[in-house]
């Protein structure tokens, strides 16, 4: 399909995805008013995203609360060592965010893809992220199990969004998830390292021999699978490998 098909369906989605879909909050179900139609959220849920604000920590990127002499690392990042060189988010994963990724991911709303992808853009636009120095987007794969279960990719969406944003190549092919992993939020970070071991690929090095990786993902939660997906890229020769995800 070309550019400006896409461009055209595209815009024929976000005009008509209102009539589709009911005008409710996504994260509490209200009725929103007639007058904020272009919102997925109430005023109220809106108020309650909690955005990561500086100073942040230099490894997991999210609000640091204390700054130890200098030191700008959080003291759960102290404890770990993680493969990536930097990771950025703009939320807290909590309340309304929290809703809204969830619906994203598991109730096939694709369309809210475009939203929160603009929160990560808002943010590469305000803050530090080295966005200059990125050679190419790579999404964060799903095992082709779980693609074909749920459709879509939803890094690969944001990823999608991004690229375009900022005029960069992106990806999909050449970080592959080889191995299933279970279900990770009952474990430990320990665990969740061990969980993940050997679980990426790398189907061709020539993308990512000597190159800065913005790594993209929904949710990073203690950072072990951003960190094995950046431990492979860099085994694979990539020289750098950032994070962006939407919420952590
Ligand atoms: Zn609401
Ligand atoms: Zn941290």
């Amino acid at each position: 399909m070309t550019e400006r098909k896409k461009s055209i369906l595209h815009r024929f989605w976000r005009t008509f995805k209102h009539i589709i879909y009911p005008r409710v909050c996504l994260a509490c179900k209200q009725r929103i008013p007639e007058s904020l139609t272009d919102d997925i959220l109430c005023v109220e849920c809106r108020k309650k995203i909690r955005k990561n604000i500086p100073p942040f920590c230099s490894s997991c990127g999210r609000h640091l609360v204390i700054v130890h002499s200098g030191k700008k690392i959080c003291a759960e990042c102290l404890k770990k060592h993680l493969h990536f060189d930097r990771a950025f988010s703009p939320c807290r994963y909590d309340g309304p965010i929290k809703e809204l990724i969830h619906e994203f991911k598991y109730k096939n709303k694709e369309y809210l893809g475009e939203p929160l992808s603009r929160l990560m853009i808002d943010f590469i636009k305000h803050y530090a992220v080295p966005i200059r120095q990125i050679d190419c987007i790579i999404p964060m794969p799903l095992h082709p199990v779980k693609l074909r279960e749920r459709e879509f990719n939803q890094a690969g969406i944001l990823g999608d969004y991004i690229a375009r944003e900022f005029n960069k190549s992106i990806d999909h092919r050449v970080l592959l998830k080889q191995k299933w992993t279970k279900t990770q939020t009952e474990l430990s970070h320990a665990e969740r390292m061990h969980n993940v071991k050997n679980s990426f690929r790398v189907s061709h090095d020539g993308v990512i021999k000597g190159k800065t990786i913005l790594l993209i993902d929904d949710v990073l939660t203690t950072g072990a699978t951003a960190s094995e997906a950046a431990f492979t890229l860099k085994k694979y020769g990539a020289s750098a490998v950032f994070i962006l995800a939407i919420a952590s």
